[in-house]
């Protein structure tokens, strides 16, 4: 099969011919529509995440047809069915974090796309336990960034609890999502962007935000919750600046540059700073339940299976006018 191999962190992705793989047991072979290219993905081939299994196929935001399926896989998925998967692609299912339904902190836990394969390819194996059905409503292009940018970004949102005036630093693939679920929910919804970008904040208007200014300024009112989706550290104590008494900054990314210091007087009155990391199966039911109802709309931008490398390099260069979806037509 066609794959876009990492040999080294920095390289290029290589288009190889290599073996397909075959389901072992519990496992789904899947037959690969498309696959949605996430920040993360930037961070593993940059080398900025450690460890990653080489040579590596990328890519966790997977969309596909079940074309085999391994011995001992439970009845949830039949051949031909369409199946998502995402980034947590294994747990122990016994450590005391699986134990306590924080599996996405599971000690031992495997991550498509970074320390098992991933889907910049025409096929790929998975655990069929960790596979997702897709609402119908979507097609294989539009669901793609929902996998990672909607998953993930859903825990970022529920850790805000029932907060009402809502901050997102940051309008790209998750930000732009969790909006539309926040919106859809009642919430007031600040938007921070890079100052000065005055079109990405008329976007977040139209899009329905109370307000939408540069991260160096002040909103009108006090936020009970904001959302960091840029991997930029020095917006942490810009955001716990602008939180109300009690207030929760949540880092919805993977990776970020370091946080500077900041007054204590920033962090008191019970305001918190938290990450996220990875998702749990419940936040993907949770999620992909809630999605349609909304209506979430995606945008994306498609390029073919061995156009991976222009894709990244536009994403870096932020040139990309929505995410990027791989899709292995011939
Ligand atoms: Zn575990
Ligand atoms: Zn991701």
């Amino acid at each position: 099969m066609r794959a876009m191999v990492l040999d080294k962190p920095r390289k290029p992705l290589q288009l190889r011919d290599v073996e397909k793989p075959g389901p072992a047991k519990g496992q789904l072979l899947v037959r690969i529509a498309t696959c949605a290219v996430c920040r993360t993905d930037l961070h593993v081939v940059d080398g900025e995440l450690p460890d990653p299994k080489l040579p590596l196929i990328p890519g966790h935001q997977i969309v596909g047809r079940v074309e085999e399926i391994g011995e001992e896989v439970n009845s949830k998925f039949k051949v031909g069915d369409r199946v998502g998967i995402p980034w947590l692609g294994w747990t122990d299912g016994e450590c005391a974090y699986c134990r306590s339904n924080r599996e996405n902190l599971c000690d031992r836990g495997r991550f498509t796309g970074y320390t098992i394969d991933g889907g910049y390819a025409e096929f790929t194996v998975a655990d069929a336990r960790f596979c997702f059905r897709l609402p119908e409503r979507y097609d294989d292009v539009e669901v793609a960034p929902l996998l990672c940018a909607g998953l993930i970004g859903y825990r970022s949102y529920r850790k805000t609890g029932d907060a009402h005036r809502l901050g997102i630093y940051g309008l790209g693939n998750a930000g732009h999502l969790i909006a539309q679920i926040a919106l859809y929910e009642g919430r007031d919804l600040f938007v921070f962007t890079r100052p000065g970008d005055l079109a990405a904040q008329q976007a977040a208007k139209k899009l329905g935000a109370a307000w939408a200014g540069g991260s160096d300024e002040m909103p009108p009112d006090k936020l009970d919750a904001a959302i960091i989706f840029a991997s930029v550290g020095p917006l942490v104590p810009a955001a716990l600046h602008v939180l109300a008494k009690g207030g929760i900054v949540v880092c919805g990314g993977i990776h970020m540059s370091d946080i500077s210091s900041f007054p204590y007087a920033d962090l008191w009155e019970e305001r918190v700073i938290t990450s996220v990391a990875n998702l749990t199966r419940r936040d993907g039911e949770d999620f992909f339940a809630i999605a349609p109802r909304v209506p979430v709309k995606t945008k994306t931008e498609t390029f073919l299976l061995e156009q991976a490398n222009t894709a990244l390099d536009r994403f870096r260069a932020g040139a990309l006018q929505g995410t990027a979806v791989l899709t292995m037509a011939e």
